[in-house]
C-alpha cells in the first residue's frame, strides 16, 4: 500500500500538498511534525504533517520528501483546529497561520554540520590536543556546527582542526538543514579533579602563594561551592573575587580549573513566589463572586471595572484557583502593557510558573517558552503575553483573561493572518472548553454590546480601590484661550497653573498628545507648499531631534530643507505638533524640572519602554511626554495632574471608531491620575469643549456614550450590529488598480447589492509606490457569514482569472476594525 502526508507549507498557497512516504516513514510520522520537502525546481521547505492517507493526488505526481525533522510533534491538535479556524474565519491560508505561529527558528536553513564517524574508533592518543575537543564534544552531542567548534576552541578559524580530523576519518562532515535555535550555554568552572584530595589540595594552594590573584581565585570558588552547594558560574566568580577574566583564563590553561558548560533557560526567573495574593475588599470579593456564578451559565464574562478598581487582583484569585486544578491560564495583553511592573507583580504569586511571550522576544527565547508549553513544563501554566501567544500549544487550558479587551492593538493589521487575538483567544477556550474573562474600565463597543445581549455574562465593579476618588476633569476651551491671548505655544494658561501647583507640590505630571495626524509637517509660508514623499501620497513630518524630514510609512528621509523646493522661499514654518514639541516647549515653561518622552521614537530596543517607567517610578522625571502608549495599564503612585494637549484631533480622525477611541483613551489616560490617596486631575484642551464625546468623558458617563454611539452604528450600518470586511487593491500603476477595483466592487454589488461601499481611496492612497483602492462589504447580522465568504472568495477567484488583473494584490481583511 502507498503512504503519503499532506502537509502545511509556509507560504500562501491555497490548498495542502501531497508527498508521498515509505512504510515506515508512514509508522513513525505523526501529524504535527515537521517534514522538510522538495518544492518547485529546487526549493527545500518545511512543511507541517496535518494529515497521513492512502490516496495518492489527482492531478499530479507526488513527490518524496526530504527527511523528517522531529521525534515527536511539535503542534498539537488543538492548534491545528484553531489554525484551521483562522483560517476560514479571516480568509488566509494555514500556512500563513503557521508562518505567524511557529517561532522562526523552526524553519531551517542549510548549514555544515559535523558529527562522529561511527565506524571507526579513534583512540584519544591519536588526536591532537584540540581536535580530543571536538571529538570528545562530538561524544556528547551527537552533532555539531562550525559555529559550536569556534566556541569549543575559542577561535575563529576551526577549518584546519575539521580537515585534520576528517583525514583521520574521526568525523563526518554534511550540508544539512538545521535549526536555528541554539540552546544557551552557561560557562561554569569546578577544581581539577585531581586536587579532590586534602593534600593535593594544600600543595595547589602553598605552589599558588606566589600569584595571590591567583589564590584568591581558587579560594573564592571554595567558599562559592560550599555556601551554594552549586555548580559555580565563570560570571560569579569572577564578580565575587572581585578579579579578570584572563587571571581565570590563565588557572585554566594551567589545569587547575576546568570550565563546562550547562544548558539553560534563556529566561529565567530566579526570584521566589513568596507573595501571597491580597486579601480582596468587600466590592472585589462581591466581583469575584459574580464572576464565578457567571461562569456558571456563561463561558464568556466581561468585568467592567473602573481604572485602578483592583482588577488585576481579582485575576489573580481566578488564576490560583485554575491553576490549583492543575490547568493553564492565558493572560492576554496587548504588547505596550506586557511592563515588567505587571510581569514581577505576577510572578510575586506564581513564581517559575509564569511563562512570558511577547514580540521583542527573540527567536530562540520562543522557541523555549514554545518547547515549554509543548512538553506541559511547570515552567509554562500561566502564560502571560500579546497578541501571538493565542497560537502557542496549550495542553489543559482552562482560563484566558483578556485584560483591557478594548485595546485595538489586539487586531493584526499585516501581514495575513488578519486576526483579532480577542476573538482568535474565545475560540481557542471554547477548544478547550475554557472560560474567557474579558476585562475593561472601557470596554469595545461590540464586547458590551454582546453582555447586554447576555451573550456574554456581565460584572461591574465602580469602586476605584481604597476609595481613591475617580480624578476630576476639567475641559479647557482653548479657542476662547486663544482669543484672549492666554495661550503660551499650545499650553493654555490654566494647565500651566496647574502644572506649577503641582511640581510645587512635588507630584508628577502627565501629558498626552495623540500621535496620529499630529506629526509637525514643514510648509512654506511664501507659497504652502510642504515637501512630500517621493514614495506615498503623504507630507514628510519633521523630526527636530535629527534635524530630518521623515515619511512615516515608508521611513524615506532627507535632511531639513533650509529653503522651500518649489519657490525658494526661505520662510519655512511647521504646522501641527508631536510629542517632540510638547517636550521642548515644556522644557522651555519649566526649565527646573526633568522632562522626558515616550513614544515609538524613544521606547525602540528591547527595554527602552521600561527604562522610562523605572525613572517615572522613581521620581527621575516630573513631566512625561507621551503618546497612547501612556494609556496602557500603568500604575504610578505620583502622578497627580494629567493633560491631554488637543482632543480635537482623534475626535476627527476619519473612521467609524474615532468617536469611541476618543473616549476610551481619554479615560485611560485619565485613569493614570492620582492612584493613591491624593485626587487627581485631568485637564483636556479642546476647541470644542460641548462635543458629545468630551461632556460624557468628563462625567465618566460610559453608558451614555455607548448608547449614543450604538444609536449610530444602527443608523450608518457599522459594527456591532453590521459585519465588514474590508477587501484592498494595491498596484504601482494607478488606472490598473481604478480598473481592477470598479470591475470588483461592480461584481460584488451583483450579489450584496447596497451593502457594497466603494471602490474609495484611503486617507492615504499610495505607500511605497503602490496605489491603494479600497472596497468595504457590510454584511447584516441574519446574512450568513460563511456564504458570504464563499461568494466573496468565488468573485476573487474569477478575478485573479482576468489576465489584465493579474498583478493587482488583493488583501481581504475580516473584521477590519
Ligand atoms: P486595575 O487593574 O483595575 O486598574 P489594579 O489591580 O492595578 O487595578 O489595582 C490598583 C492598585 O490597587 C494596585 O496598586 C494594587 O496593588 C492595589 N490593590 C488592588 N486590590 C488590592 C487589595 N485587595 N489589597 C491591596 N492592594 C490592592
Ligand atoms: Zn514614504
Amino acid at each position: 500500500m502507498q503512504h503519503f502526508i499532506d502537509v502545511i507549507l509556509p507560504i500562501p498557497l491555497a490548498k495542502l500538498f501531497t508527498y508521498s512516504i515509505t512504510n515506515a516513514e508512514s509508522s513513525f510520522l505523526k501529524k504535527g511534525m515537521r517534514v522538510s520537502v522538495p518544492f518547485g525546481k529546487s526549493k527545500i521547505y518545511t512543511a507541517l504533517v496535518y494529515n497521513i492517507h492512502n490516496d495518492a493526488p489527482q492531478v499530479y505526481e507526488a513527490k518524496d520528501i526530504h527527511q523528517i525533522l522531529d521525534e515527536k510533534p511539535i503542534v498539537t491538535q488543538i492548534q491545528l483546529e484553531h489554525w484551521q479556524w483562522i483560517s476560514k474565519y479571516y480568509m488566509c491560508t494555514v500556512g500563513e497561520v503557521m508562518r505567524a505561529a511557529l517561532p522562526s527558528a523552526f524553519l531551517l536553513e542549510s548549514e555544515t554540520i559535523i558529527s562522529k564517524n561511527d565506524n571507526k574508533t579513534i583512540s584519544d592518543e591519536e588526536l591532537k590536543d584540540d581536535e580530543f575537543l571536538i571529538y570528545e564534544a562530538l561524544h556528547h552531542q551527537s552533532s555539531l556546527k562550525i559555529h559550536d567548534l569556534s566556541n569549543i576552541l575559542d577561535k575563529k578559524n576551526v577549518l584546519p582542526v575539521i580537515k585534520r580530523l576528517l583525514d583521520k576519518e574521526a568525523i563526518l562532515v554534511e550540508e544539512e538543514i538545521y535549526e536555528k535555535y541554539r540552546p544557551k550555554l552557561v560557562r561554569y568552572v569546578k577544581l581539577n579533579n585531581k586536587y579532590t584530595s586534602e593534600k593535593e589540595l594544600q600543595i595547589l594552594l602553598d605552589d599558588l602563594s606566589r600569584s595571590p590573584k591567583q589564590r584568591q581565585v581558587v579560594m573564592t570558588l571554595f567558599s562559592i561551592s560550599a555556601t551554594t552547594k552549586k555548580p559555580v558560574k565563570i560570571s560569579d566568580l569572577l564578580i565575587k573575587s572581585q578579579t579578570s577574566s584572563a587571571i581565570v583564563k590563565s588557572l585554566i590553561d594551567k589545569n587547575i580549573l576546568e570550565e563546562y558548560h550547562i544548558q539553560v533557560d534563556r529566561i529565567q526567573y530566579s526570584g521566589e513566589d513568596n507573595e501571597t495574593s491580597k486579601k480582596l475588599n468587600s466590592y472585589q470579593e462581591k466581583a469575584l463572586n459574580e464572576i464565578i456564578q457567571s461562569f456558571e451559565n456563561h463561558n464568556i464574562t466581561l468585568i467592567h471595572g473602573v481604572t485602578s478598581s483592583g482588577k488585576t487582583e481579582i485575576y489573580v484569585k481566578l488564576i490560583e484557583a485554575i491553576l490549583a486544578e492543575g490547568k493553564q491560564v492565558l493572560y492576554l495583553l496587548p504588547e505596550i502593557a506586557l511592563t515588567t511592573q505587571l510581569v514581577s507583580r505576577l510572578q510575586n504569586y506564581f513564581g517559575e510558573k509564569v511563562a512570558v511571550f511577547h514580540s521583542k522576544y527573540s527567536s530562540n527565547e520562543r522557541v523555549e517558552v514554545w518547547n515549554n508549553m509543548l512538553n506541559n513544563s511547570p515552567k509554562a501554566q500561566l502564560i502571560v503575553g500579546a497578541r501571538s501567544s493565542v497560537l502557542l500549544p496549550f495542553h489543559n487550558l482552562g482560563l484566558v483573561i483578556i485584560d483591557e479587551e478594548h485595546e485595538s492593538s489586539f487586531k493584526q493589521f499585516d501581514p495575513a493572518p488578519r486576526y483579532h487575538a480577542r476573538d482568535t483567544a474565545i475560540v481557542l477556550a471554547s477548544l478547550y472548553k475554557a472560560k474567557t474573562l474579558l476585562g475593561s474600565a472601557t470596554p469595545s463597543l461590540e464586547t458590551y454590546y454582546n453582555a447586554k445581549q447576555d451573550k456574554y455574562g456581565f460584572v461591574t465593579l465602580n469602586k476605584r480601590y481604597n476609595e481613591v476618588l475617580m480624578p476630576e476633569i476639567e475641559l479647557v476651551d482653548i479657542k476662547d484661550k486663544h482669543k484672549r491671548k492666554r495661550m503660551k505655544g499650545h499650553f493654555s494658561d490654566r494647565l500651566i497653573e496647574e502644572m506649577s501647583e503641582t511640581l510645587k507640590e512635588g507630584h508628577q505630571i502627565i501629558l498626552f498628545q495623540n500621535r496620529r495626524g499630529f506629526s509637525p509637517i514643514v510648509e512654506c509660508n511664501t507659497c504652502g507648499h510642504s515637501p512630500q514623499c517621493p514614495n506615498c501620497d503623504v507630507s514628510l513630518t519633521f523630526h527636530q531631534y535629527k534635524d530630518q524630514l521623515r515619511c512615516h510609512y515608508c521611513g524615506y528621509n532627507t535632511v531639513m530643507l533650509k529653503a522651500c523646493e518649489a519657490c525658494g522661499g526661505a520662510d519655512l514654518d511647521s504646522k501641527g505638533f508631536g510629542t517632540e514639541q510638547v517636550e521642548e516647549e515644556v522644557k522651555g515653561l519649566f526649565p527646573d524640572f526633568n522632562v522626558a518622552r515616550m513614544d515609538l521614537d524613544t521606547t525602540r530596543g528591547k527595554y527602552g519602554y521600561e527604562k522610562i517607567i523605572t525613572a517615572l517610578e522613581q521620581g527621575e522625571i516630573d513631566i512625561l511626554v507621551g503618546t497612547q502608549m501612556l494609556t496602557k495599564g500603568l500604575d504610578f503612585r505620583n502622578v497627580k495632574l494629567v493633560g491631554v494637549m488637543n482632543a480635537d484631533n482623534m475626535l476627527n480622525f476619519p473612521d467609524f471608531r474615532a468617536h469611541e477611541r476618543s473616549f476610551q483613551l481619554m479615560l485611560q489616560v485619565s485613569g493614570r491620575a492620582g492612584r493613591t490617596d491624593k485626587r487627581g486631575k485631568v485637564l483636556i484642551q479642546t476647541f470644542n469643549p460641548y462635543h458629545k464625546i468630551l461632556q460624557q468623558v468628563s462625567t465618566n458617563d460610559y453608558i451614555g456614550m455607548f448608547n449614543e454611539q450604538m444609536d449610530e452604528r444602527h443608523n450608518y450600518k457599522y459594527p456591532p450590529i453590521f459585519r465588514l470586511i474590508k477587501i484592498t487593491l494595491k498596484h504601482k500603476d494607478y488606472n490598473k488598480v481604478n480598473m481592477a477595483s470598479d470591475w470588483l466592487a461592480k461584481s460584488l454589488r451583483q450579489v450584496f447589492s447596497t451593502h457594497v461601499l466603494g471602490p474609495e481611496s484611503p486617507p492615504i492612497s499610495r505607500i511605497r509606490n503602490l496605489y491603494h483602492k479600497n472596497v468595504l462589504i457590510k454584511i447584516p447580522k441574519n446574512q450568513s457569514l460563511i456564504k458570504t465568504k464563499e461568494a466573496i472568495i468565488k468573485i476573487n477567484n474569477s478575478f485573479r482569472n482576468v489576465q489584465d488583473f493579474r498583478a493587482v494584490r488583493v488583501i481581504l481583511n475580516v473584521d477590519n476594525y
